[in-house]
């Protein structure tokens, strides 16, 4: 980089100029996938120009990373949301460039350090959202290997059932679109039997493979005795700012009660499902007594973040490297579908 550029870059680094759209709190962008890999020459510019490793150095803020189900490639195109299965070769080559430029900490160590105020520079904690049989059967090897331990979301009533999410299914996929996306999470209050029934049948869907399939409870408390942390992503994965008060017990409350009931943890952190919150929900999360919500708003952690609605990084499935590097660096253009 020649001279005038490099403390040109610094300075813009060092402002914060490169400006990117912050996320609408609490709601979800639907983006469609063909828009979520934006201006990957531009992310190649920054990575080749070293803007993003300048500004992973100088941000004082760390990263919570949020993936989804981590899959074994067949060669053969899998049903399912696109952005959620990310190959395990993918994965493992995101977690060993992340260990050698971040200090990649357990979910609990870094909400200690959130509540002493010290400092989150270049910290980074691993999140995984729906507990899908997957991450246990292909991302907890890399884990292990790596010792990077993670926090797996589970929600209470999905182990040990036979049938893919609804995001998953043919009959989703074939409706998807930023409006039918928004109906389902509104309207339909993101229920599983209310967008499923508005949606025409298809009659030839393949069974899942295992690794698509939520992992049943004996998987999930093996993994806890081998030292994985656990966390409630509801009961239900509802769309919580639509729920009534008492349906908001049973998502917030009711969930970690099942969960603590099947693998003898009481989990101490929630994730907003589809990372949608309002202030009653965050309030709700507060006063059952967990120590942190995460939502899927895009940002990275500083000191003083909100402890109930902490920003998380979603790494969607095709992300190429360049965009994987520049967003945990907080630099983002767009925003992801989330689950
Ligand atoms: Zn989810």
């Amino acid at each position: 980089m020649q001279g005038s550029l490099r403390h040109a870059t610094k300075r813009a680094a060092a402002r914060s100029v490169v400006r990117l759209p912050a996320a609408r709190r609490g709601t979800a962008l639907a983006s469609p996938w063909s828009e979520t890999m934006l201006s990957p020459l531009l992310y190649r510019t920054l990575h080749a120009t070293g803007l993003t490793a300048l500004v992973r150095h100088l941000r004082s803020a760390g990263v919570f990373l949020c993936y989804h189900n981590v899959v074994f490639p067949t060669g053969a195109v899998q049903t399912g949301d696109r952005g959620v299965h990310i190959p395990v070769d993918r994965f493992r080559d995101q977690m060993r460039w992340l260990v050698s430029h971040y200090d990649v900490i357990p979910v609990s160590e870094f909400l200690d350090r959130l509540a002493a105020r010290k400092a989150t520079r270049r910290m980074a904690s691993v999140t995984f959202d729906d507990a899908y049989t997957g991450v246990f059967e292909h991302a907890w090897p890399v884990l292990h290997e790596l010792r990077i331990s993670a926090t797996v979301f589970v929600i209470a009533t999905a182990p040990g059932r036979r049938e893919r999410f609804w995001w998953d299914r043919l009959a989703v996929q074939r409706a998807q679109s930023d409006r039918a996306r928004e109906q389902w999470l509104t309207a339909l209050r993101g229920d599983e039997a209310a967008i499923l029934g508005s949606l025409p049948a298809v009659a030839d869907e393949k069974p899942a493979a295992a690794a698509y399939l939520p992992a049943d409870w004996e998987v999930i408390a093996r993994a806890v005795g081998a030292g994985l942390d656990l966390g409630v992503h509801s009961a239900t994965h509802r769309s919580l700012p639509t729920l009534d008060d008492a349906e908001l017990t049973y998502e917030i409350e009711t969930s970690r009660e099942i969960i603590a009931r099947h693998t003898g943890v009481t989990p101490e952190v929630f994730a907003f499902p589809y990372g949608r919150w309002d202030g009653r929900v965050r309030r709700r999360v507060k006063q059952a007594g967990y120590r942190a919500a995460l939502t899927l708003d895009y940002g990275l952690v500083s000191p003083d973040a909100d402890p109930w609605a902490l920003p998380r990084v979603n790494v969607p499935a095709g992300i190429p490297d360049s965009a994987y590097r520049a967003w945990a660096a907080g630099l983002s253009l767009r925003h992801v579908w989330r689950t």
